[in-house]
């Protein structure tokens, strides 16, 4: 049956009319509960009222897969401006973004000139970007785009996904850079022949994944919002020590609010990532695919507004 969900709205996320719609008429709809806004400017005043409470951000624009430079290169501007408007607004966020939006999948320079101009920014104004992991076919390459720009630039991290058989090897290879690490189960549909199908032993190596970024002194963004890789993460730092400031927890934004407020009441680093664009319904059927009781959420949001 959950297998009949997941795969129902994963077909829905591809509808093309749904999606016309949902960027013509229902921005408004998703905007403040789901992602931000349907651009940065209108997202500002929740990420306000986050950090108000005490929790960090960090933005991602929605979009990936871009197939023209033309699109890449405004994507690219647009992440500037972004950059320069956290930095003047005084937000206390970070930025997310996918290789294949700055042109990863056109070629390889397109990439290398638009990130180096992010990142010339965030440098600039000492705001971290990291870089999304997408699906296995484009892993490679944006760990090796991340060593290459971890070499002249401090503000870059980038995600390791716990679902895949080589991450174990990735970790230890990265090490040498020092990196700021975001590690996830993993979102994309993958191969058994490159993933553990079964969620036990994903969970299994995110823990052993959780534990040794920690133990190897690394600042360590554990993005998940299950309650066991929680419950572990506080338990190893206090079996070794590790303090509070080397690690953080991350959620999706709209998911387990006053879990999100409980952390930060315990004294923990908690950031929020918050989508906004126009393209937001492919990412809002995702997310009820891997939890269809998020619909309840939503619904309950549309009654109150
Ligand atoms: C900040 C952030 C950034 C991410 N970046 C990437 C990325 O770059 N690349 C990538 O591949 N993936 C990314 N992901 C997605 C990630 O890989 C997972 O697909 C997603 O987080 C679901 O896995 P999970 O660990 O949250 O828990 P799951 O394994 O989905 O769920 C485990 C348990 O957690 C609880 N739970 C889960 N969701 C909820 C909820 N909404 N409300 C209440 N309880 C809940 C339930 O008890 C559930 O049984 C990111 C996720 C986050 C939070």
């Amino acid at each position: 049956m959950e297998a009949i969900t997941r795969n129902f709205f994963l077909f829905l996320s591809k509808s093309s009319v749904l999606n016309n719609f949902a960027k013509n008429r229902g921005g408004h709809f998703a905007a403040g509960k789901i992602i931000g806004g349907t651009d940065f400017t209108s997202s500002i005043r929740f990420i306000r009222e986050l950090n108000e409470k005490g929790l960090s951000v960090t933005v991602d624009h929605l979009g990936e897969f871009v197939d023209s430079e033309d699109i890449a290169n405004e994507r690219t501007e647009e992440c500037i401006q972004t950059i320069e408007m956290i930095a003047r607004e005084n937000l206390d966020s970070q930025v997310s973004l996918k290789m294949t939006s700055l042109g990863l999948d056109i070629n390889r320079q397109l990439v290398v000139k638009n990130m180096t101009k992010i990142l010339d920014t965030a440098e600039k104004h000492q705001v971290m970007v990291t870089i999304d992991m997408e699906d296995v076919e484009r892993c490679q390459a944006t760990l090796d785009l991340f060593k290459e720009f971890k070499q002249k630039y401090s503000c870059v991290s980038t995600v390791l996904q716990a679902y895949l058989y080589r991450t174990e090897e990735d970790l230890a290879d990265l090490n040498q850079y020092q990196p700021f690490l975001r590690l996830v189960k993993g979102a994309y549909k993958e191969s058994p022949q490159v993933a553990y199908p079964e969620k036990s032993d994903v969970d299994d190596n995110y823990k052993k994944l959780i534990k040794q970024s920690l133990l190897n002194g690394n600042y360590t963004a554990i993005a998940s919002h299950d309650d066991h890789m929680i419950e572990f993460t506080k338990q190893v730092a206090k079996e070794h020590n590790i303090p509070n400031s080397q690690f953080e927890f991350q959620m999706l934004y709209g998911m387990r609010n006053q879990t999100q407020l409980d952390l930060v009441k315990q004294g923990y680093k908690m950031r929020v990532y918050i989508p906004y664009g126009l393209d937001w319904y492919g990412y809002f059927m995702r997310r009820l695919a891997e939890r269809p009781a998020n619909l309840a959420f939503v619904f309950k949001g549309m009654v109150k507004s």
